[in-house]
Formats: structure tokens, sequence, C-alpha cells
């Protein structure tokens, strides 16, 4: 009998680090990068798993570190812990596997760092302080799961395939052959419904030679290789074309610069510009079932900003926990940069394995940018040729690699299930012509481009909508989503009110250069219309109970009523005093009627005032144009 995972307890003791045979000794260290000299005809591989082992203060402790480049007979390695005390001619032991992620029941509601070390639990609130080389596992062992099979002994199973289901939060998780396995294999026993920990065996498969594995609930996978499924040679998932819209509630994004389910999309923005407000947001309200939030803080205590506000937050659409179908992975300040690097290959390993229970998920990374400065920082003590801002030169693939794990998949079953993923970037000095910005603008579908401008005069969300700063590559693919499911006119109405957005902002330019008296009344007019959008429309207060987040068909019924305000002609006007004070009132109703829910009566109130003065002017127009 073969068990693919004997040791599945995570709770790293020194005695057990030290059974791993491969081992070698620091020859060089310089802060939490060590280079180990590797004894005659010893081979290990990249992003291998090691521990550094250090002497402090009498007691013998484990690092968790991983291997990022081999050159002959050395290696060089990172350690996500401090490694004070770190001295050369110390000893790293070889794990003989990569970085991995456990996966199975209690995911959800977890919060741990980059290496899925339990930080905290939100349910009894404790907080847990780590001490160095101590690691712990996020799934309970003890706890009991209310196990349903749904596959049968006799059954032809291969990797991925589902065998059972857990109820845990909103999901069915479902309990799936182990994911490396390359063979079919028949079910020879199944374990009746029932309660049962995630160590427990659920099923017993048998390959054709008669080799027989056992299957609990829990399972991993190295976190830096994409999570795919074989038979054989042949890969059993089937990626599809993102075809829905991935609701956020925010009106300038899901109208004007949409992002798809399985799809990609990036805030860059300078300093307090609103990534992370943005990004807790969408957290919110978007419309998935599962959040993985990968938060490497910009400020020392945003993490803990996280950490303190995420557990009270309520879900929206089910008045439960937000926590219920969230997992945070955090990096406290405290922790080596290395570990920001491993936390966003962790959030999207996780994302990939919800995906296959036929689930959406989303890992939102605040900011990518973080992770990116510890690539850099490895890449220079390294003393790599490097590329542009010293980032290193792979840094593009990097990036690339990353967002590509997103994307709609059909399980071999024909449950499709998505992965979209968000990243924020935060340049040096706001400046959009860094290397990690022309990257990710380079492969994300939906680029969100934060102005400082806006942020500074707290227009929120500070996205500048213009043609060429933000962009959207599902307006067309999505096209046919729109008109069909959400209302006729919709593609129509955003592309008018795109038009009408340039026509503003050369007007807007006109009238900086030549003053409001000097500019031609239809100038004036545009100019009008596109602030009547933006306050309208486009901003929006994450901190309003009603205005935080906008459903599509109140947005589209704004966007009907938005189309008929830009068909109000000049000529319904005598003086541009006239038309401002047109348009400040127009504004002022729909502006107010964005902070009442639909079936509040001030709601019909302001938009029968609208309405009517619409209406109105609409006859005026028609009269002027006549005369
Ligand atoms: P960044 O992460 O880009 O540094 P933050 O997300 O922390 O910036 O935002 C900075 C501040 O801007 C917030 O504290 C908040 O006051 C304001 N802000 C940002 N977005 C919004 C929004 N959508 N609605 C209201 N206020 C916002
Ligand atoms: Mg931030």
């Amino acid at each position: 009998m073969t068990s693919l995972f004997p040791e599945f307890d995570r709770q790293t003791e020194l005695a057990e680090v030290t059974k791993y045979e491969r081992y070698g000794n620091i020859v060089d260290i310089q802060g939490n990068l060590f280079t180990v000299d590797l004894p005659e005809d010893e081979a290990v591989t990249q992003n291998e798993a090691c521990f550094l082992i250090i002497e402090f203060e009498g007691e013998r402790i484990p690092l968790k570190s991983e291997v990022i480049k081999v050159v002959r007979n050395n290696a060089y390695c990172q350690c996500f812990e401090d490694t004070l005390g770190a001295r050369i001619g110390d000893e790293v032991r070889f794990a003989g596997m990569p970085l991995f992620a456990e996966l199975g029941p209690g995911l959800l509601g977890s919060v741990t760092d980059g290496l899925q070390n339990p930080l905290y639990k939100p349910y009894d609130k404790c907080g847990i302080k780590l001490q160095r080389g101590v690691y712990l596992s996020t799934l309970d062992r003890d706890k009991k799961w209310s196990f349903t099979p749904s596959a049968s002994a006799g059954d032809t199973v291969r990797a991925g395939d589902w065998l059972g289901y857990v109820p845990e939060g909103p999901i069915r998780h479902q309990i799936m052959v182990p994911f490396e396995l390359r063979d079919e294999y028949s079910v020879k026993e199944i374990a009746p419904a029932g309660e049962y920990t995630i160590t427990e065996i659920i099923a017993r498969l048998e390959d054709e030679r008669g080799e027989k594995i056992d299957v609990a609930m829990i399972q991993r996978w190295p976190i830096k290789r994409p999570l795919h499924l074989y038979y054989g040679d042949a890969a059993r998932l089937k990626r599809e074309f993102p075809s829905e819209l991935m609701e956020t509630g925010f009106r300038i994004v899901d109208a004007m610069l949409p992002v798809a389910k399985g799809g990609t999309f990036a805030i860059p923005g300078p300093f307090g510009s609103g990534k992370t407000v943005f990004q807790q947001t969408v957290a919110r309200y978007a419309a998935v079932d599962i959040i993985i939030v990968a938060a490497c803080g910009e400020r020392a205590n945003e993490a803990v900003d996280v950490l303190t506000e995420f557990p009270e937050l309520v879900d929206p659409r089910s008045d439960r926990s937000l926590m219920e179908r969230t997992l945070i992975i955090c990096n406290t300040s405290s922790m080596p940069t290395a570990a920001r690097e491993s936390s966003l290959y962790l959030a999207i390993t996780l994302g990939e394995y919800f995906r296959l229970m036929g689930v959406n998920a989303m890992v939102l990374a605040d900011s990518t940018s973080r992770w990116a400065q510890a690539l850099r920082e490895m890449s220079a003590r390294l003393e790599e040729i490097p590329g542009e801002e010293a980032f290193p030169v792979y840094i593009a693939p990097l990036i690339a690699a990353l967002y590509e794990r997103a994307g709609v998949q059909v399980h071999p079953n024909g449950t499709r299930g998505t992965l979209t993923i968000g990243g924020s970037v935060s340049p040096a000095g706001g400046n959009l012509q860094e290397p990690v910005t022309e990257a990710t603008k380079a492969v994300v579908w939906t680029f969100l481009a934060l102005s400082r401008e806006l942020g500074s005069r707290r227009i929120f969300p500070a996205i500048d909508p213009r043609q060429g700063m933000s962009y959207s590559g599902y307006i067309e693919t999505l096209r046919e989503y729109f008109t069909s499911e959400i209302d006729p006119d919709w593609t129509k109405n955003v592309m008018k009110i795109k038009r009408a957005i340039e026509a503003g902002a050369k007007a807007a330019d006109d009238i900086a250069l030549m003053g409001e008296r000097n500019v031609d009344d239809r100038t004036y007019l545009d100019f009008l219309k596109s602030n009547l959008i933006r306050d309208v429309f486009l901003v929006q207060n994450s901190f309003h109970e009603v205005d935080a987040a906008c459903p599509l068909d109140r947005m589209g019924e704004t966007m009907n009523v938005i189309s008929d305000a830009l068909d109000v002609s000049d000529a319904r006007f005598e003086s541009k005093e006239e038309a401002r004070g047109y348009f400040t009132e127009l504004t002022n109703h729909l502006f107010q009627r964005n902070f009442v829910t639909v079936d509040d009566p001030s709601y019909k109130e302001l938009g029968r005032k609208a309405a009517e003065m619409l209406a109105d002017s609409g006859q005026k127009a028609d009269a002027g144009v006549e005369s």
C-alpha cells in the first residue's frame, strides 16, 4: 500500500527536519539569502524547500527556506524567516519537495501568512504569535466534516474527479482524486456518508497493476506550478474564453471598464489614490463565491487593518460573516520580503483549487509591486544583471505567468469554474512607465489606471476613464452578454457615454486655454455633460451603504437617463449661465438619487424631477431646431 502523502502534519519539529537526508553547509549569508555548499554528487533542484538549522540561545531552530538558484555545487536559497543567529557552517536540510499548499476542508475563513501558517483564527478571535521555526497547519486535524460520497465502488476515476463533498460556508467542498495521479483507477471502497476528519481515509483506489492508493480529504499542490490535471499526457481541463461579467458594483468598472469572470485586471496608481479601498470594496461586493485576499500592505499597519476589519464585515449578499467565503493571506511587516513572493503563488493555487469545484473564485493581490520588490532584492543579492530600474530582466514573463493562471475552466465532469485575478500596482512615485506596470499592462485584460489628479481632488474611485489611460478588452467580448442578459441599450449607451467623456476632456482643455467665456456654446455644453457623467455615474462613495455598490439594472436605468441628458441640445439655452444652472440642477437630482435605495420614495421622486427636466428640454430643443 502506498500512501501518497506520508507526513501530513506540518507541525515541523526539528527531529522531523533532520530526517531529510540530503544536506549541505552555509558558505555565505546576506540577510535572508544564503549560499549552501553541496557535497559531491548531491543534486538539489530549483524551488525545492529546505530548512536552515540555526543555533540560537542554546536552541536548534529550523527555518523554512527555498532553493532559488543552483550553480554547480552551490545552492542559493532564500529564507522565509528572520535569519538572526545564522552563521557560516550552519547546516541546511533539503526536503526533496517544493513549497506546497495544503488543500482541503477548513480553508475558508483562514488567515495565514505566505507559507500558510495560521496568523489568526477569526472565529475564536485569538491572535497567534508565531515563533521562528514553528510551522503550524491551517487545516484543523481534529475537526469532523460531514461527508457525502458521490462516487461508488466500481467507478473508474482519474486525477481531479469528484469522490464526494462536505458542505463548507457557501459551497460544496469537493473531495477529489489526488491531482498528481496520471493513471486510471477503480474505486475499491468509498466511505459511507458520515463525519470524518481530513486525514481519515475516505476512499481506496486501485490501478490496473493492482497498486492501491488511499485518499483522504486533504491533499497538496506545489504553489509555483499551475494546478493541472492529466490522464497520461493528455490535459483533462478545458479552457474557455471568459463570457460573463464579474460584477463589482462600481459603475465605472461594470459599465465602462468591465472585468469578466475568469478574467484579469490591474489597478495601478500612486500612493493614496484608492487601490486598497477599491480592492476591499470589490472583495465585499463582487459577484463571486470565494475571495482570496493576498495583502502585502504598503503601510506597516495596513496588514493589521485587514486582519481586524475583515472579520467584522458582513457579506451583503448572504447577511453572514464575509469571512465565511474569504481567505486572507497576509504579510506582516515583521516578515522578510521573501514571504511576499510565496504569498501570491499560494493565493493563486488556492483559487485554482476552488475553481475545480465549479466555483467562481477571485484573487485580489495588494500590491504586486511589493511582490516584485522582493524579486528585485533577491536578484540584486544574487548579483544578476539588472534590467530596467534594477528589476530582474525576467520580471515580465513572471508577471505574465501569474495572470495566466486566471481563466474559465471546464472540469472533465462538465462543471465550469472561474478564477479571476486582480492586482494593484504601486509604482514608485506613481510613474506608470515602469517595468512592473508595463509588464502588467501587457497581460491583463482590464487596466484601471488611477489618476493622482483625481485622487488629490478626492474624486473617487480615481480611475481615469479616458481612452489611452484605462481600457477593458471585455467591452467587445461581453457585448452579447450585456445586450441579451442585462439591457438591450447597454452597449449603445456605454459607447455614447464614452464619447461624451472624450468630448468633455477636450472641452475642458479648451476652457483651460481660452476661458469659459471664449469657447463656443457647444463646447461648453460638452464640458457640462461630462461633468454630469462624472458626478452622477463615475463617482462612487465606497463608504456609503447604498452608493458603495450599484446593481446592474439600476446602473442601466441611470445610463438611460444620462443618454437623454446627452441629447440635450444647446438650442435649449439662451446663455452659458442658463445651461450651467440647468445641468447643476439635473446633476443634483441624479446625484442624490445614488444615495437612496430604489424602494425609497425619494428615489422615484428624484427620478421624476430629472425626467421632467429632460422632457421639457426635449421640446424646447426641438423648437429650437425648427425655428
Ligand atoms: P492606496 O492603497 O492607493 O494607497 P487607499 O486605498 O488607502 O490608497 O485610499 C486612500 C484614501 O482615499 C482612503 O483612505 C479614502 O479616504 C479615500 N478613498 C479611496 N477610494 C475611495 C472611494 N471609492 N470612496 C471613498 N473614499 C475613497
Ligand atoms: Mg494601499
